[in-house]
């Protein structure tokens, strides 16, 4: 009996690996068709500084428009990108979007600046570096307004690959943050070693900041480390204004998160910016 069972379970395994398998593959041949159809948008979140309460950047986050399934999130298909190599394409048009939406804003005078998540493939893959330089060139960047976000785990897979590229990045000038910070392993030595001009604070422990004990002590060192070495910081996933308070009163710079905003269109952003900035002005 008990082999028998046994049998079943190994079956049930199988069956859920082959459609997932399919799904997968059926995502594959569906991010070909978005690449070519333009199915992707970039939406905008606003980062705000918390001294002096004003929205000094964004982070730009792909959508895609899928034609049966409506709006999907990156969770549901960036890893698939990843692993089959269509992030290159995906990510070059990523960085392209963004940099042209910059390229207006600046034009616009409005100064924001503009962060653009990187993953491992792209960061790794050997062609980030001429493709930065040219976008910084044919829309005539401000290098340092440009910020280029990578996760902690990604950036240790290989830990001199990874040195090597922050030094050459950061030699065109352009920013460098480490997002989802806290949920991998980097040591301060690392830190140190990269030339890295921020630390984004991972999601997950501002949601349980005002309740844990732990994420306070987490969070407050993290704070503490970022201001010994001098690299600034943005804490992900604001949603109360009791986290936006514990924040502030760690000396936090920066925040993002539902609180201020999700992401938006572009229009529906820069509406957002307008309404307040003149909001400011009347007070
Ligand atoms: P991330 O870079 O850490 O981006 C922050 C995520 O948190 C975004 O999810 C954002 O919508 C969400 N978020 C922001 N504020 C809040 C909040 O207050 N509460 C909650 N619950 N969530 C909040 P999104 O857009 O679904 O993106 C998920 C991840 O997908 C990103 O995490 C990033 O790692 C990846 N991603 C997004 N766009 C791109 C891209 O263009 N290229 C690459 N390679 N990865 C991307
Ligand atoms: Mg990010
Ligand atoms: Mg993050
Ligand atoms: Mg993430």
């Amino acid at each position: 009996y008990a082999k028998k069972k046994q049998g079943n379970n190994i079956q049930l395994f199988n069956s859920a690996l082959v459609s997932a398998f399919h799904q997968d593959s059926e995502i594959e041949r569906e991010l070909h068709v978005a690449i070519r159809g333009r199915q992707f948008e970039l939406y905008y979140q606003p980062l705000r500084d918390l001294q002096t309460q004003q929205y000094i950047g964004a982070e730009a986050l792909i959508r895609w428009h899928h034609p049966k399934r409506g709006v999907l999130y990156p969770g549901s298909f960036i890893d698939v990108a990843e692993q089959s190599g269509l992030i290159g394409h995906i990510g070059s048009w990523v960085l392209e979007a963004a940099c042209k939406q910059l390229n207006l804003w600046q034009h616009h005078n409005i100064n924001l600046s503009m962060h653009v998540n990187v993953s491992a493939r792209q960061f790794f893959g050997g062609h980030l570096y001429e493709q930065v330089w040219q976008l910084l060139t044919r829309y005539r960047l401000k290098p340092r307004t440009l910020i280029l976000e990578i996760t902690e785990t990604e950036l240790m897979e290989d830990v001199i690959h990874a040195t090597n590229m922050c030094k050459e990045l950061s030699e065109l000038g352009v920013g460098l943050a480490i997002d989802d910070f806290g949920t991998g392993y980097s040591s301060m030595r690392y830190l140190k070693q990269f030339p890295i001009s921020k630390i984004k604070i991972d999601r997950s422990f501002i949601s349980d900041l005002t309740v844990s004990r732990e994420s306070q002590e987490i969070v407050s060192a993290i704070i503490a480390m970022a201001k010994a070495l001098n690299i600034s910081l943005t804490a992900e996933g604001v949603e109360t204004c009791e986290q936006e308070e514990f924040l502030s009163g760690c000396d936090c710079h920066q925040a993002q998160g539902f609180l201020y905003s999700p992401a938006l269109r572009s229009p529906d952003f820069n509406e957002f910016i307008n309404l307040e900035d003149k909001l400011r002005d009347e007070v």
